[in-house]
């Protein structure tokens, strides 16, 4: 194995762009050493070290933006109050990513590039609408999160691109919400996983575990604009079976966890959305 390190941005974009097989990055490098030894056997593979990249550690506030930069962990949102304050659901999912040793060496880039469809990070930063920031020695590329994915673990991400940031719109918002539900409260991968929100842009509604990829509803975000009755969580299923496709594995059922969304989701909005 052969690991290359890079001191600045414009470094680690050469060394990506370079030869035919780039490298594969590190950030936390807690996803990627959980399937080390696999990988190992698979094939020798060349890593760049992202650590030292200075330009890609700030957490940053503009105007009309937060900005999470490419190597953000879990615990710099945590130590932030005003991310507590204007965008909780990133501190409650962060909250809940494995336990401190993983919340303050993963980032959000990671989670957002691993593509796991139980991740915890990406739901909430799409129901926030946020932006991926890739740059490459081309030149820079914004890809919104709910059109990056394209597939079971694959993305508008060339090897060749890091993400650099994720921007994420500053708004008020008026109903805000993350439910993850596992086998038991702490360290465990979602069976389902949810992310609503409402702002003036209008209703979020993004399902994790509930298909290949995390995924906004389009569907049940319809049906709350237009205010549509629900006399319980039963009536919420049609939509959800257009939104999402869960499939049965180790961790539950399909059917279980179709039940369990349109209980959340019915329990969650029943005050708020007059039900
Ligand atoms: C014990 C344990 C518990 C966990 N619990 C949870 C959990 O509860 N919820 C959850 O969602 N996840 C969980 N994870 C998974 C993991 O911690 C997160 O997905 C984390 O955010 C990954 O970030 P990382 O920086 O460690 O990524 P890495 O492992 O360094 O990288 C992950 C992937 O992203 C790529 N990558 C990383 N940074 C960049 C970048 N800037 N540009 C381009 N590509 C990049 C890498 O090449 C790799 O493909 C857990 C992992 C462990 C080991």
């Amino acid at each position: 194995m052969k690991v290359l390190f890079a001191g600045t941005l414009r470094d680690a974009l050469a060394q990506l762009a370079d030869g035919s097989a780039a490298p594969v990055p590190v950030a936390g490098g807690t996803d990627l050493l959980v399937h080390w030894p696999l990988r190992l056997a698979e094939r020798e593979r060349t890593y760049l070290d992202l650590s030292k990249l200075a330009e890609l550690k700030p957490l940053r506030w503009t105007a009309d933006a937060l900005v999470l930069g490419g190597l953000t962990t879990y615990w710099d949102v945590l130590s932030d109050h005003r991310v507590w304050e204007e965008f909780p659901l990133l501190v409650a999912a962060a909250r809940q990513v494995g336990a401190v040793q993983i919340q303050s060496r993963g980032t959000w880039a990671g989670n957002i590039v691993n593509a796991s469809p139980a991740a915890d990070g990406v739901p909430v930063l799409m129901a926030y609408d946020a932006v991926v920031v890739l740059e490459s020695v081309r030149g820079l590329e914004e890809v919104p999160l709910d059109r990056f994915y394209t597939g079971y673990k694959e993305m508008r991400r060339r090897p060749d691109q890091l993400v650099v940031a994720v921007r994420i719109p500053r708004r008020p918002y008026s109903y805000q919400v993350f439910e993850k539900v596992g086998s038991r409260r702490a360290q465990a991968i979602a069976k389902v996983g949810l992310a609503v929100a409402r702002s003036d842009a209008g209703w979020r509604v993004v399902a994790a575990s509930m298909a290949p990829t995390i995924r906004r509803c389009s569907t049940l975000e319809r049906l709350l604009e237009e205010g549509a009755p629900v006399r319980g969580p039963d009536d919420l299923i049609p939509a959800i079976a257009r939104d999402v496709s869960p499939i049965d594995d180790v961790r539950s059922t399909a059917e279980y966890r179709r039940t369990v969304m349109a209980r959340v989701l019915y329990d969650d909005l029943r005050e708020t959305c007059g039900w």
